[in-house]
């Protein structure tokens, strides 16, 4: 099956055994009955297991090429069942450009459980072999990175898991599977923040993982099932059903994108554009290689640097909303210094180049001149 099938077939043979229901039903329960005990029909308690969200973690093993999917009650919860693989006196290798909320789980969660992260910029692989030693248990990727859209390749990193006997974790929030699939360039496991661009509404939020190995599957179901942190039956329907238009949203997500990004770079008020498609990003060549176009994320900075001045942009935009989160149909645009990554000290933020006149958009799928209007008036 290609790509564009599987969101909407992916997984979903009979679903409904008992009417045929084209999609599965919501599964609104806790528990099933016993004819004997220990004599179920394959579910007995739904934080273990729940036919709806069966459906979803068949569809999502499939759109990531995988063997196997989890859905969790938010992308946090997905990696904090990764984490909780390993051990007092495990490292980590993270990526220095990361999630602010990734960053606050590992930093002030799991540091005091004596796990050690080593956060780094990764857009040179060679890099990352070298924090390797013979506690590291897991490399942590996340590309393109949130807010500053680095390109990490991920193949590259991949030889350098391998070779040491290291998990490679891919957050693949921004790209989607539509643009990028881990799994095949080598990763071990995919996590996705499903409230975004899977989800694509903005009206649920949830987290999955997908891998192939049947040993880390178990291992992920186990942590699931003990830690709880497991997504509902209606939530788990909503984002089945927004998985089935994935690839119309984001190829207009990748359309508009494009030519905002153009847009912004030729405007007298905008100093740089982040996006992964301009040839003169440092990473286009991989960001080719890996994926399939380069979507509707970016960042830009105005000429006139300033922590209000960028403020003051954002709050003008009428058709851009202001607000956390991104991958909604409709268009978003944050100011990450004190909205997403206020969580990251200042001096962390600008280390990786997040400067505090950063302004991030999520380009939804809205007529592209309406788009341009507004941002021209808001930067005017
Ligand atoms: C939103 C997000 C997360 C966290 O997911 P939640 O669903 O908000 O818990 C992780 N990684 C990335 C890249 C995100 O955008």
């Amino acid at each position: 099956m290609k790509f564009n099938t599987k969101t909407i077939h992916g997984g979903q043979d009979n679903v409904d055994p008992a009417y045929g229901s084209v999609m599965p039903p919501i599964y609104q329960t806790s528990t099933y009955s016993q004819t004997t005990p220990g004599d179920h029909s394959g579910f007995q308690y739904s934080r273990t297991g729940n036919p709806t969200r069966a459906a979803l973690e068949r569809s999502l093993a499939s759109i990531e090429s995988g063997n196997f999917g989890l859905a969790f009650a938010s992308g946090l919860a997905a990696v904090d069942a990764i984490i909780k693989l390993l051990k007092q006196g495990d490292e980590v290798i993270s990526t220095s450009d990361l999630y602010g909320g990734t960053y606050r789980l590992f930093t002030k969660i799991f540091e005091d459980f004596g796990i050690k992260f080593h956060f780094i910029g990764m857009e040179n692989a060679d890099k990352v072999a070298e924090f390797v030693n013979s506690n590291t248990k897991l490399i942590w990727v996340e590309t393109p990175t949130n807010p500053m859209l680095n390109i990490i390749d991920i193949a590259a990193i991949s030889k350098i898991a391998k070779a040491n006997d290291v998990l490679l974790a891919v957050d693949n929030t921004f790209a989607t599977p539509y643009l990028q699939q881990p799994l095949s360039l080598g990763a071990d496991i995919v996590m996705h923040s499903a409230t975004k661009y899977l989800g694509g509404h903005s009206d649920v939020v949830m987290g999955a993982l997908i891998v192939n190995d049947k040993d880390l599957i178990e291992r992920l179901h186990y942590i699931q099932n003990a830690s709880g942190a497991i997504c509902g039956p209606q939530d788990s329907f909503l984002v089945l059903r927004g998985i089935k238009t994935l690839h119309l949203r984001v190829q207009r997500h990748c359309e508009n994108g494009k030519a905002i990004a153009k847009f912004l770079q030729n405007h007298p008020k905008v100093d740089k554009v982040y996006w992964p498609g301009f040839e003169s990003h440092p990473n286009h060549e991989v960001a080719k290689r890996q994926m399939s176009d380069f979507g509707g994320m970016m960042s830009f900075t105005t000429v006139e640097d300033s922590y209000e001045g960028a403020v003051k942009v954002v709050e003008k935009m009428k058709i851009f909303t202001l607000a956390e989160s991104l991958g909604g149909v409709e268009s978003l645009a944050g100011h990450p210094a004190s909205m997403t990554h206020a969580s990251i000290p200042k001096e962390e933020r600008e280390k990786t180049g997040l400067k505090d006149s950063l302004i991030r958009l999520s380009v939804g799928i809205e007529d592209i001149e309406d788009l341009v209007a507004d941002l021209t008036q808001a930067l005017s």
